[in-house]
């Protein structure tokens, strides 16, 4: 099929980068070997922390569930290969922070052996069974930004989804994962959508792909045409970074844009990364969960760039040597994602996460670390004409130096895709998304340190008021105890006989007697 001829629209701002994508698509997919040891963090998506369900000393099998919750917002973690728990310890993880996170740690044991499977019968299956299963394969969004797939859909079906769209534009420099997906499992690729469309029922299905990836493009028209899934169009989009943003894409397809404040859902739409539709294939047809993904290793520091399939907690260091090893092992910096939104790590130790869509190998002096020493903004406005969200960088850069976390808010901060447009153009070259990031970070950690204090004070005030209500209750039991006792010896009283009065006369004598005596003998 060829590419649609359907209007496109452009979007504010933008770039044209220097691709390196032939670096790592000029060598086949390849299955990574199993390293000796896997680090698989708890926490591999955005959303609430997973708990162990291993102990040390348990032989776990391939698809195993090794960590999980029962928040809404999660994906449970499940053993990639076979093995012995051998610790579960903080590692090194890919987080920005480059703070350690709890892993478990599995010692391959190399037999492969997997946990019994269980495919799906989709046809069996009701949508919100369907999305249940999808929650329990761990699947998340395997465009990098790694949100839990299963409420994304669920709320989508809350809304009525116009138009499915299937985001296979990966436009950031050196990543190639997506497209070298596409060209090798298209028809899986399909088939991933087919059970979207069966749970969402979109109007529309739009394939949207890069005018860079052509082999892409016709391995999915192949495979288009042999599949029959109803309203779906291969859409080309031209290449300009960031089109494979979320809210970019939506405009370069629709024409629209997602109002502050509100999610792609609200206004009838959905996207799905192409990873994301083989993930789903493989866990319906398979019964698999997510165990595996494929990673670009590439930049300028790497021997043999290429993509693997490697599985969920390979340390990078085992990749990198399987891609050749370093050019220069003195001067290595790496990133995880591309040189525009990807963050430094501190060390090859990191294991793979689904979230790691490519791991680049740079020289030191290529990317510049984060915060440094810079020059001061010229006001020239070059990071206002390139910023996709159409946002002012300048000022953002002005508050956030500031710390006029109120003014950030005012001028959108978190309408910020982390695109690096800005920074890229600055000819001062402050590296205006890393402030970003930080002032988001620390406005995040304030709320969360707020809501933590909110909820402290709340159950405070609920005890105190519990104990006053107990007290007031304890008072009236003990009134009216006392006052049924009174009622009582008055009752008592009341009905008892009236004395004998020659009896009493005698009381009388007695007594008097009895102190005329005492009288005598004092
Ligand atoms: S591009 Fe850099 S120097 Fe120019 S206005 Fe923006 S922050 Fe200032
Ligand atoms: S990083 Fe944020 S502010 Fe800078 S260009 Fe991208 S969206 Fe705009």
């Amino acid at each position: 099929m060829a590419a649609d001829p359907r209007k496109l629209h452009r979007f504010h701002g933008g770039l044209v980068l220097d691709g390196h994508k032939a670096e790592s698509l000029a060598r086949p997919l390849r299955e990574a070997s199993l390293p000796p040891r896997l680090y698989l963090p708890l926490k591999q998506h955005i959303g609430d922390q997973n708990l162990p369900l291993v102990e040390v000393g348990n032989r776990v099998l391939k698809g195993d569930v090794i960590a999980a919750s029962a928040s809404l917002i999660c994906a449970p973690v499940h053993a990639p290969t076979s093995g012995i728990v051998r610790a579960i310890e903080p590692h090194p993880v890919a987080h920005p922070s480059g703070q350690a996170d709890l892993c478990i740690v599995v010692d391959v044991d190399g037999e492969d052996a997997a946990a019994p499977a269980e495919p799906v019968d989709i046809a069996k299956f009701e949508p919100a069974e369907l999305i249940e299963k999808i929650c329990r394969a761990g699947i998340v969004g395997l465009g990098g930004a790694a949100f839990p797939t299963s409420p994304k859909l669920s709320r989508a079906r809350a809304h009525r989804v116009e138009t499915l769209i299937i985001n296979g534009v990966e436009c950031e420099p050196y990543i190639t994962c997506d497209d070298i997906l596409m060209r090798n499992r298209a028809d899986e690729m399909l088939r991933g959508v087919g059970y979207l469309q069966q749970i969402l029922a979109p109007g529309t299905t739009l394939i949207a792909i890069e005018d860079n990836k052509p082999e892409a493009i016709a391995a999915i028209a192949r495979a288009l045409a042999a599949a029959s899934l109803p309203q779906t169009e291969i859409v080309t989009v031209p290449t300009i970074y960031p089109a494979g943003g979320e809210k970019q894409l939506i405009q370069i397809l629709t024409g629209r844009e997602i109002p502050h404040g509100q999610l792609a859902f609200d206004i009838g739409l959905l996207c799905h990364n192409v990873g994301t539709c083989v993930a789903i294939a493989r866990a319906f047809e398979h019964g698999e969960p997510l165990l595996s993904r494929i990673v670009t290793i590439s930049g300028d520091n790497v021997a043999a760039p290429a993509n693997f399939e490697a599985r969920l907690g390979t340390p990078i260091a085992h990749l990198i040597e399987l891609a050749g090893g370093y050019l220069d092992a003195d001067s290595v910096h790496l990133v995880m994602g591309g040189p525009m939104m990807g963050f430094s790590l501190a060390s090859d130790a990191v294991p793979i996460v689904k979230a790691s869509n490519c791991i680049l190998a740079m020289r030191d002096e290529t990317i510049p670390r984060a915060l440094g020493p810079h020059d001061e903004c010229i006001r020239c406005g070059k990071c206002t004409e390139v910023c996709p969200a159409s946002l002012l960088p300048q000022q953002l850069y002005w508050h956030t130096r500031a710390r006029s976390f109120e003014r950030t808010r005012e001028y959108h901060l978190f309408d910020c895709i982390e695109c690096g447009c800005c920074s890229a153009v600055c000819p001062s070259r402050i590296p205006l998304v890393q402030y970003y990031r930080a002032a988001k970070s620390e406005i995040r950690a304030a709320e969360h340190a707020q809501y933590r204090s909110d909820r402290a004070r709340a159950r405070f005030e609920f005890r105190e008021r519990r104990l006053a209500l107990k007290q007031q209750h304890e008072e009236e039991r003990r009134r009216q105890k006392r006052e049924a006792l009174k009622r009582k010896r008055e009752g008592d009283a009341a009905a008892a006989p009236a004395p004998d009065p020659v009896q009493a006369a005698l009381e009388r004598v007695k007594a008097r007697k009895q102190r005329a005596t005492q009288d005598e003998l004092s």
